[in-house]
């Protein structure tokens, strides 16, 4: 299928062709046909498939020419957010509609200066558009398109109220389209709510997890992590690497201790000031660092190119976490490795993501690395592992066939 098949106009195409895109991803295709029909869709697509698009692009469409405040897109993070406004400005470049973009931890005055200017798009973090609301800066009563964009995170972060009192506020004649890496049943109360007979547009998890990213799980004693990750920088020809922690706390040390065996490093996590997350995450983007330290954060939504390496310091505690993270590598269709450093301690989170990716994770070693123990016993220690998932890793427990001798 081509994009001039799905009845955009031209100017979008003309923006589409500049881009370089040559061919919808999957959930363009699903998405955008019933979008330009005017229906609300729930779209399950994680980040890396091109879903901004899916919505942005019919949207654009939709919306024509300047005529006032209508689409609204909501997004859990200020990253995301800033992100969903670049790229509807990308693929609005030859149209004339204006954006606002509204998000928390900074100051009033550009955004009071984008709303003064009648967007027709806002794009927003829940709490920084309700204190606009409150304080009259904007009206959502002509809003045509509410775009809720990771859905899962936001009530994840506990933005339901928010979010409920915002749909509220425009009106039921509108046009709702709902993204969503998953669909639980919060995300499914909250659709049946919102949305009134939504087209769906599912594209598995499975398939875009496995895709383009190899993937490899690095049994090591919880007392030499650090000294597997260094081991692993020196071996492995990265461009550009993200390396995701559980906590701040961790990345903070961990990244102060790459620091002081002579990488250069940024860090991305929640404590810092907004200004510190732009600056980091824009000296990675531009290639100016190579290392970015995270916490999840960085993990939903972030489009950031040319990653072609991510390696997981800690297993993710939540399965859907590490198809996000690894999500940051292989984006549109360009390959990338994940790695997971594993302790004993976190085998039966591996086990989860497993069940959730419908593979193994290859197990690896890293050649020559002085291992405390045998990395195969670090397995062995596995809680509950089924005779057969044991087979998939290559019949006992080996390593994909590299056990040390
Ligand atoms: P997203 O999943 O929306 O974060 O998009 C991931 C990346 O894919 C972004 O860098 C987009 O610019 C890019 N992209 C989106 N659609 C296409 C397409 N049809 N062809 C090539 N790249 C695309």
């Amino acid at each position: 299928m081509k994009f001039s098949d799905l009845g955009l106009s031209p100017k979008i195409l003309q923006a589409i062709e500049e881009l370089g895109y040559e061919t919808p991803t999957p959930i363009q295709e699903n998405a955008i046909p019933p979008i330009l029909e005017g229906r609300d869709l729930v779209g399950s697509a994680q980040t890396g498939t091109g879903k901004t698009a899916a919505f942005a692009l019919p949207a654009l469409h939709r919306l024509g020419e300047h005529g006032g405040c209508r689409a609204l897109a909501l997004a859990p993070t200020r990253e995301l957010a800033i992100q969903i406004e670049e790229n509807f400005i990308k693929y609005g470049k030859f149209l004339d509609l204006r954006m606002a973009l509204l998000y928390g931890g900074v100051k009033y005055g550009k955004q009071l200066e984008q709303l003064s200017n009648e967007p027709d798009v806002v794009v927003a973090t829940p709490g920084r558009l309700l204190d606009h609301l409150s304080q009259g800066n904007v009206s959502l009563k002509n809003i045509e398109i509410l775009i809720l964009d990771e859905v899962d995170r936001m009530l994840d972060m506990g933005f339901i109220e928010d979010v409920t009192k915002i749909i509220q506020k425009t009106p039921r004649s509108r046009q709702t389209l709902l993204f969503s890496a998953t669909i639980p049943d919060s995300v499914r109360r909250l659709s049946s709510w919102a949305l009134n007979n939504p087209a769906e547009a599912k594209i598995d998890i499975k398939i875009s997890a496995a895709d383009t990213v190899s993937h490899a799980l690095y049994p090591v004693p919880a007392i030499q992590k650090f000294d597997l990750l260094i081991a692993l920088l020196e071996k492995v020809n990265f461009d550009n690497l993200i390396i995701f922690f559980q906590t701040r706390r961790g990345t903070d040390k961990i990244s102060h201790w790459l620091t002081e065996h002579g990488q250069t490093v940024r860090v991305l996590h929640s404590d810092l000031k907004q200004r510190d997350r732009m600056s980091a995450l824009e000296e990675f983007k531009q290639g100016k660092v190579k290392i970015l330290c995270a916490t999840d954060v960085a993990s939903r939504g972030l489009d950031i190119t040319n990653v072609t390496h991510v390696i997981n310091y800690d297993v993710p505690q939540h399965s859907e976490d590490y198809v996000h993270r690894i999500g940051r590598t292989g984006r549109a269709r360009t390959e990338g490795e994940a790695f997971t450093l594993c302790k004993p301690e976190e085998l039966s989170l591996v086990d989860s993501i497993e069940k959730l990716l419908g593979n193994p994770l290859p197990r690896k070693i890293v050649e020559d690395f002085p291992y405390r123990s045998e990395p195969s016993t670090l397995t062995q220690t596995v809680p509950v592992v089924s005779r057969k998932r044991n087979r998939g890793f290559g019949g006992q427990l080996t390593f994909g066939g590299r056990r040390k001798r």
